[in-house]
């Protein structure tokens, strides 16, 4: 049971952030969203979570490619005992074309964000005495694939970054490990398809089949549910062990 608890997502107002969300405000606990907009729709998505679980929810904007405005989101929340760094962009090409403001964009957003926000968390969560830190990698944190070379780089970070966040709270009642997605049908992943279409010559169903969800043995993406029930459980006392580690939900990837 979370109730009293808050957990703060960046980047939630869709896909796999928006899942975990909706998760850990059924498991009780207060919901702060976030994105980079500030449009009705978003503020709708916390009114609707509020309802519908019977938790406080709301929505800050923040864009996680800035530091300060990674760290004036936790400030604001005013509380954060549950941090779910989630916001994540992608950019498929090769080395030599890849845009350097890309390579930038990337590495703040998917990695450098969720140090800003775990420095103003983590005493929050010290002082408050419990704590989950969960940081949403990627089966590309663990492995490789061509042409996605700042995306890789920043899971790989992500997870170095969640070992340190460990071994730096081992002795207290906060834990800090990350999620290892494989793939999820979600807005990133369906933006993904073209330019994998253009790479390949390939057809949608193909790219599908043949392309992204080979790498997947059960040959099904994984769900948004299934990464807010991980997240739920990492915030369990079952989990109170388990820290400085990766949790795969890809359907076999990493086994390959
Ligand atoms: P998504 O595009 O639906 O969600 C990304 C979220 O990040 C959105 O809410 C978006 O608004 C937000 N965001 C983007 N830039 C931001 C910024 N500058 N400031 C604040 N928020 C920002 O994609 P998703 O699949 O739900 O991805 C969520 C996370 O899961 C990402 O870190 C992604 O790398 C990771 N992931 C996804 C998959 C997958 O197959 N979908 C697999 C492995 C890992």
């Amino acid at each position: 049971d979370l109730s009293g608890k808050t957990a703060v997502i960046t980047g939630s107002n869709s896909g796999i952030g928006l899942g975990i969300a909706w998760e850990l405000a059924r498991a009780g606990a207060d919901i702060v969203l976030n994105s980079f907009t500030d449009d009705e729709a978003d503020h709708a998505l916390a009114q609707q979570i509020a309802e519908e679980c019977n938790v406080t929810a709301r929505y800050i904007k923040a864009d996680m490619s800035k530091g300060d405005e990674c760290r004036r989101l936790i400030a604001e929340a005013g509380t954060c005992d549950i941090l779910v760094n989630n916001a994540g962009i992608q950019h498929v090409a090769p080395i030599p074309d890849f845009p350097a403001e890309k390579w930038d964009a990337i590495i703040a957003i998917n990695l450098s964000s969720a140090f800003h926000t775990t420095a103003v968390a983590l005493p929050m969560m010290r002082k408050a005495g419990w704590g989950r830190v969960i940081n949403i990698a990627s089966a590309h944190g663990l492995t490789a694939s061509p042409y996605k070379s700042a995306y890789i780089a920043a899971k790989h970070g992500i997870v170095g970054l969640s070992k340190t966040t460990a071994l730096e709270t081992a002795k207290e009642p906060i834990t800090c490990n990350a999620i290892c997605p494989g793939y999820v049908l979600t807005p990133i992943v369906e933006k993904q398809i073209p330019d994998t279409m253009k790479e390949y010559d390939m057809s949608r169903e193909e790219v599908i089949e043949q392309v992204m969800l080979t790498r997947q043995p059960s040959r099904e993406f994984a769900t948004v549910e299934q990464m807010g029930g991980t997240a739920t459980f990492l915030c369990s006392d079952a989990a109170a062990q388990i820290t400085g580690t990766t949790i795969s939900v890809d359907g076999g990837w990493t086994a390959l």
